[in-house]
């Protein structure tokens, strides 16, 4: 989903730093932030910026512009995915670094939150020309990632083949085999059961049990997904498997509506064949706008930020809101769909699965075994419906959504880590 991006400089909705400061105002004026801890927490521990020049298929060299952005790691090493993707900002990577803070936080796994990303345009790029980016870009940043340091994964247009070139190159820098440098990589090369479909598997757990706490029945409720890459598409499908009708499903390039719904296996065999969603039989085409406001039980946005802004907030009509993506809804879009009793279940909470699993991969990796995937599903699903009650008990108690407790919860476990740590010196 292509979406507009602002001047980094300019305080607006649209500039996700921007966003992911005003939450964490917020947030210190709801729990009351130690002061100290709140000016730490305004900035990124840590920015690297690297220039990736490659030769492309022609001969030519391209200089490409990178980003690994350490945002705290009071709980435990870096951890966060790598974007490629034409819109990438440095506030963007901030912003998701500081929201993979939260998150790790919110699922209690012990890391701090990074993220990476990298100006470019995959789908015009050869496998080819992608491996040699991926290479120069981790040689670039190897010296600040490792197991005990950063651990990337893959984000938007990156996958587990990405994965295994980063373990390969940081692994000749090394010079032995270091597995646990990366998680979402290849089951062969160490990766584990079920991450290829934890952000979705966790995403629609967290519906789940948003659906029992305002007794909606998922046996024939309906749903509409914006975005069809490894989030959306898996959760298409697993919702599927609770009896939940999906009847709407978008991509970059539109989306495609069937009121009676239709089988989202077939929808991605479809889209792995043509590049797209849109033009599969027995469906009509319907914006990615239009998507958002329909008349659904459950709305999942899966591609990019700032999605559901002050504009279309209000006509919102899903009772339930579970956040596949990253910060896909506006701060004061918070407020719209607060006010009108929409159900939102916080990205930090709701796509966390990816990351919990990408930690099940790690402990695995580091003690030489490997589990099987209902070991891993079982370990996940209890790791989300912990998560959801933390944050579902926390929103009573302070009388706030859960967009507010979750970070609460979030920035209050950071917060007692910093602290406990001291300021050296
Ligand atoms: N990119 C994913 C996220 O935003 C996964 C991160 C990870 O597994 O480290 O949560």
């Amino acid at each position: 989903m292509e979406t507009k991006r602002e001047k980094s400089t300019t305080s607006n909705e649209m500039n996700a730093y921007d966003n992911a400061l005003k939450q964490l105002e917020r947030t210190a004026d709801i729990i009351g932030l130690n002061p100290d801890v709140h000016e730490i927490l305004k900035q990124p521990k840590r920015i690297l910026s690297v220039s990736i020049p490659i030769k492309l298929d022609n001969g030519s060299v391209k200089n490409f512009q990178g980003y690994r952005v350490q945002f705290n790691d009071a709980r435990g090493p870096f951890k966060g995915g790598i974007r490629y993707h034409p819109n990438v900002t440095l506030d963007e990577v901030k912003a998701l670094a500081a929201w993979m803070t939260w998150k790790c936080a919110v699922a209690d796994i012990p890391y701090g939150g990074a993220k990476g990303g990298v100006i470019c345009d995959p789908k015009n790029m050869s496998l080819g020309e992608k491996e040699r980016l991926t290479r120069r870009y981790t040689s670039a940043i190897a010296d600040f990632i490792g197991p005990y340091r950063d651990v990337p994964a893959p984000d938007v247009y990156t996958d587990p083949q990405t994965m295994a070139w980063i373990l390969d190159t940081y692994s000749q820098i090394q010079g032995h085999l270091v597995p646990e440098c990366v998680t979402g990589k290849p089951i062969a090369l160490g990766g584990s059961e079920g991450r290829n479909n934890s952000t979705a598997r966790g995403c629609v757990i967290a519906a789940r049990e948003a659906a029992k706490t305002i007794g909606l029945p998922l046996n024939g409720a309906t749903a509409a997904i914006q975005g069809y890459g490894n989030a959306g598409s898996w959760s298409a499908i697993l919702l599927e498997e609770l009896g939940v009708k999906v009847v709407a499903v978008s991509d970059s390039r539109g989306g495609i509506y069937n009121k009676l719904g239709f089988d989202s296996k077939k929808v991605e065999a479809f889209k792995e064949k043509t590049g797209s969603v849109v033009g599969f039989e027995g469906t009509e085409s319907i914006s990615n706008n239009n998507l958002l406001e329909l008349g659904v039980d459950i709305l999942i946005p899966a591609a990019l930020e700032n999605q559901i802004t002050a504009t279309n907030a209000g006509k919102i009509k899903a009772k339930i809101v579970s956040e596949a993506a990253n910060g896909p809804t506006t701060p004061e879009a918070d407020r719209i769909l607060e006010k009108n009793k929409v159900l939102l279940i916080p990205d930090i909470l709701a796509n966390s699965g990816g990351v919990i699993v990408s930690y099940l991969e790690w402990v695995q990796n580091l003690n030489r075994t490997h589990w099987t995937e209902a070991q891993v599903n079982a370990e996940l699903e209890q790791k989300i419906i912990t998560a959801f009650k933390s944050t579902y008990e926390k929103s009573k108690k302070l009388n706030v959504s859960m967009r507010d407790a979750a970070l609460a919860l979030a920035i209050e476990r950071v917060g007692r880590a910093i602290q406990t740590l001291g300021i050296w010196p």
